[in-house]
């Protein structure tokens, strides 16, 4: 084994047998990651280990479905405990693909691996690297820091405005880093704006090529700088669609009518992609095999109706509506300006109920969040977590964030999750050491210290 020199991202490859066929399918990845082999379970978890030492992460495990010194699935749950942010992969020799899935596959349900792929026979096996690289990007998204930055965030500290921000840019799909305004990133970035203006805030600035950039009071300003006002719309007199909301279903509905060659805008108050951005991992939604992350799924939505020719405005409320008489365009009005429309679809979905507990309120954003937290995920490592919640949008929360931190408890009124959650996530759930669940419990009151 050689020793790391760069702290790139790792794919750890284990084969007893077929190490040759693996190392030869992943030549393609060699300029960006640190491809390290390894012939045995305990091989790789040296190789994992030596190589977060030197500063590096490991980004994907890819092994055969069969060992020399340990089961598979047992190697694979070892693995996660040591690196629980990587992706795993088993790409099953083509001999023994067909034999060894019914016995693993039910491994992908538990949550012990991501993917159950057939070792590519040859070159260029597309259907394989897509998986590959569905897994890396995945990875990258929720994981890793940023290579390449669209939005860079100047700010002294990290307070709840940034996390919101940073939480909303990573609904919409949008790179981006926070840089301190005495660096050298952000002294050039400070002088590419003017002053703030009399009552605008100095920080955080908001900086994105061809956009103006912004001196952020909300994130909603942060929304209205990307797709500008409703008002701004180049829409000539009245619309065929204004559709409110762009949540799945919204962006179904753009989708359908912007296809249909019908003149379509979107406008919604948050980000692209309504609850479902918010989801880690949504595994149920048809065509997904794999799953896909709700930031994945409003991103595509949003490219899909973009290509037929919708119009979109995010950070705008609409905040009424003017039902239009004998003919007349209905008025869709938001404090950016109003559209006229001859129809319009509201698809404004729900909002999720808060726990009223006065003083939790006080702390969102400096240690309690509302949602899959998938931004402040990443600072949560090894803390002891606590979801409220016993759905769904819970279940998916606390299975995200236990690759981050060291312990997560499910807090539920209920006697369990049975009645709230869908069986797939309970499984998984109850096959994650490091998630339990404690029921017959109301969130009524809390408190804060300094501590960390
Ligand atoms: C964390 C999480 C995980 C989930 N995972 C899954 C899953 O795995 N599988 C599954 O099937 N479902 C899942 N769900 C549920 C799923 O996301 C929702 O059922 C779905 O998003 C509903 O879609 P929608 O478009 O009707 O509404 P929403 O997604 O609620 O979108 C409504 C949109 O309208 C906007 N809006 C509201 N009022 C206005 C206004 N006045 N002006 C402009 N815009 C407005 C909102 O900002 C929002 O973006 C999950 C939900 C959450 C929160």
């Amino acid at each position: 084994m050689s020793t790391p020199t760069a702290p790139v991202p790792a794919i750890v490859l284990v084969a007893g047998e077929h190490l040759d066929d693996l190392r030869g399918s992943f030549s393609r990845y060699e300029r960006e990651y640190a491809i390290r082999t390894a012939t045995s379970t305990v091989e790789a978890e040296t190789s994992a280990r030596e190589w977060l030492e030197a500063g590096g992460d490991v980004a994907l495990f890819v092994t055969d479905s069969v060992l020399p010194d340990a089961h598979v699935l047992d190697a694979l749950a070892r693995w996660r405990s040591v690196v629980p942010t990587a992706r795993r992969l088993v790409a099953a020799h083509w001999e023994r693909f067909l034999a060894h899935a019914a016995e693993l596959r039910p491994g992908m349900a538990k949550g012990t691996y991501d993917a159950y792929l057939l070792m590519p026979r040859g070159t260029r096996d597309e259907e394989f690297h897509h998986a590959v690289t569905e897994l890396l990007s995945d990875w990258g998204s929720t994981v890793a820091e940023a290579e390449v930055v669209t939005v860079k965030i100047v700010a002294p500290e990290q307070d709840g405005l940034v996390l919101a921000i940073r939480d909303f840019l990573d609904r919409m799909g949008m790179p981006h880093r926070v840089y301190d305004p005495e660096g050298e990133v952000g002294l050039t970035l400070r002088s590419m704006h003017p002053e703030p203006g009399p009552g605008e805030p100095e920080y955080p600035l908001v900086h994105m090529v061809e956009r103006p950039g912004v001196r952020a009071r909300s994130v909603r300003d942060v929304a209205a700088m990307l797709y500008g006002a409703p008002g701004d719309l180049d829409v000539s007199g009245t619309v065929d669609v204004v559709v409110v909301g762009a949540g799945p279903a919204g962006l179904a509905a753009s989708v359908y009518a912007a296809s249909e060659g019908l003149s379509t805008v979107v406008v919604e108050a948050e980000a692209i992609g309504g609850q479902a951005g918010t989801s880690s991992m949504i595994r149920n939604y048809l065509g997904f095999p794999r799953g896909i992350s709700g930031m994945r799924l409003a991103q595509r939505a949003r490219n899909q109706s973009l290509r037929f020719g919708t119009r979109f405005s995010t950070g705008w409320e609409v905040s009424s509506l003017e039902v239009g008489r004998d003919g007349a365009p209905h008025v869709v009005r938001t404090d950016g300006g109003d559209v006229h429309a001859r129809t319009v679809v509201v698809a404004t979905g729900v909002a999720y109920r808060r726990l009223r507990v006065e003083p939790l309120e006080e702390l969102v954003g400096r240690g309690v969040n509302y949602g899959a937290a998938m931004t402040a995920a990443r600072e949560m490592e090894g803390q002891d977590v606590f979801v409220v919640g016993g759905g769904n949008s819970a279940g998916q929360a606390a299975v995200h964030l236990s690759r981050f931190a060291g312990r997560v408890t499910i807090l539920v009124r209920r006697e369990s999750l049975v009645e709230t959650m869908s069986s797939y996530l309970i499984n998984e759930i109850e096959h994650n050491s490091r998630i339990s669940v404690r029921p017959w419990l109301f969130c009524c009151m809390c408190g804060w210290s300094d501590r960390a």
